[in-house]
């Protein structure tokens, strides 16, 4: 990557992708489209940006070309600049996506996104703020500052980017017939969206919550909400005003069975200790054993992952809707723990297997070209993503 950071242009057009319905509303009754006339408008906009990937308000054929204009001369289509693309040998894509400053302290941010495919689905991790305010020993972010939340705007430009760059348009190409997108009939290349990439998601809800508005909405990018997964650290009360107003799935990084060590793992733990949290995930709205909590758990050699904790986890989540996701540890520089050994965690993973829950290790995927968990560059507070899959059942 050797291009400079963007500069804050305070003329530059707005770009309508990635705004909500409301939002769209806004920004046609700013050019001076009448208050009775937006709701249709804005389903165009909708249908053009959405769902058929509009890069040019041109495209928009059935809208005016007296308002085409206007468009044009007001906002743009733009996507923020895919600045680095890499593909991995298992078909692992990671995008260094630049966010356009929002001010002109702002230097532009940087995400990446990382993609996963498998035969039957595709799986997008992203991520809803710059950096981290908590500080999660293991976590590569976790010692990074936090630069800011992003938008729902910006969450939102993830996925178009990804479909841009995996030309899942009507009417476009794929960028290669490698067989490394899943393409069989029904699949689609983004099929699932899971929020594990950087940040906190329950610290920047109302954001990420529009956000789920707008990858849900079904005529446009049309995710189902069952194949969207919100990952926390356990942000406790706004558990379950993630439940009623997404209705997405939920994944909560437990890591550890007693308090002691989860202060220390996951230092939020100290504000919302394990009972409060076992105690929101058993209430949380939706959960059934067809939609399961995910509870994801990192294998740190010597630290959490003893027999003892194995079956201590199983007896702690018994009456909890739950499948475990274990998580071999991904090491980063100055990180002061290991990865658990192969031999533990197969010894863990049977007893938790044993005791009725299905527990996929999941191997990493894309470490030749460090899209793994904990293996996204940071030095330049870059994310760290996941790049395994937390989702096994869903619509
Ligand atoms: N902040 C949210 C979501 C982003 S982190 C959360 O903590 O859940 C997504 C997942 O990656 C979390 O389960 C986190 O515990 C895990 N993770 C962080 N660093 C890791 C590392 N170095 N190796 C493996 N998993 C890691
Ligand atoms: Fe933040 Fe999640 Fe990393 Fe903890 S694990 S520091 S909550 S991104």
């Amino acid at each position: 990557m050797n291009e400079s950071p963007s500069i804050f242009d305070p003329h530059a057009r707005p770009s309508l992708v990635g705004k909500t319905r409301a939002q769209l509303a806004e920004a046609l009754g700013a050019i001076g489209v009448p208050e009775r006339e937006q709701r249709m408008r804005v389903g165009q906009l909708w249908h053009w940006i959405y769902f058929q990937g509009a890069t040019s308000f041109d495209a928009m054929l059935n809208v005016s070309k007296v308002l085409r204009a206007k468009l044009a001369e007001h906002y743009t289509l733009g996507r923020p600049q895919v600045v680095a693309a890499q593909l991995s040998q298992d078909g692992t894509r990671k995008w260094l996506i630049r966010m356009p400053p929002v001010d002109a302290q702002d230097k532009g941010a940087e995400i990446e996104c990382v993609y996963i495919p498998e035969s039957d689905r595709g799986t997008l991790c992203i991520s809803s703020q710059v950096g981290c305010t908590l500080t999660c020993t293991f976590c590569h972010t976790g010692t990074q500052k936090l630069v800011r939340n992003l938008s729902a705007q910006e969450i939102v430009q993830q996925l178009v980017v990804a479909r841009d760059m995996l030309g899942d348009y009507p009417g476009r190409t794929r960028p290669d017939d490698d067989g490394l997108i899943p393409a069989g009939e029904g699949v689609r290349p983004v099929s699932n969206i899971v929020f594990m990439g950087m940040g906190e998601p329950l610290y920047n809800f109302d954001e990420v919550n529009d956000a789920i508005g707008v990858l849900t909405d079904g005529e446009g990018l049309s995710l189902s909400k069952r194949r969207i997964t919100v990952s926390t650290s356990g942000v406790v009360p706004q558990i379950a005003p993630l439940g009623e107003a997404s209705g997405t799935m939920l994944a909560i990084s437990l890591h550890a069975t007693n308090d002691e060590l989860r202060n220390k793992l996951v230092p939020l733990n100290k504000k919302y200790p394990l009972r409060d949290l076992l105690e929101a995930c058993r209430t949380y709205p939706g959960a059934s054993n067809s939609r399961r909590i995910t509870f994801e758990y990192v294998m740190l050699k010597g630290v959490n992952d003893s027999p003892t904790d194995a079956r201590e986890l199983v007896r702690m989540l018994k009456g909890i809707p739950a499948k475990i996701n274990l998580i071999p540890f991904n090491p980063w520089p100055g990180a002061q723990y290991e990865c658990s050994d192969w031999e533990t965690i197969e010894t863990f993973s049977d007893i938790v297997f044993n005791a009725g829950y299905a527990s996929p290790v999941r191997t990493p995927r894309g470490r030749d070209i460090l899209a793994a968990c904990g293996q996204l560059k940071s030095e330049t507070e870059k994310l760290r993503a996941r790049a395994r899959l937390a989702l096994d059942d869903e619509a």
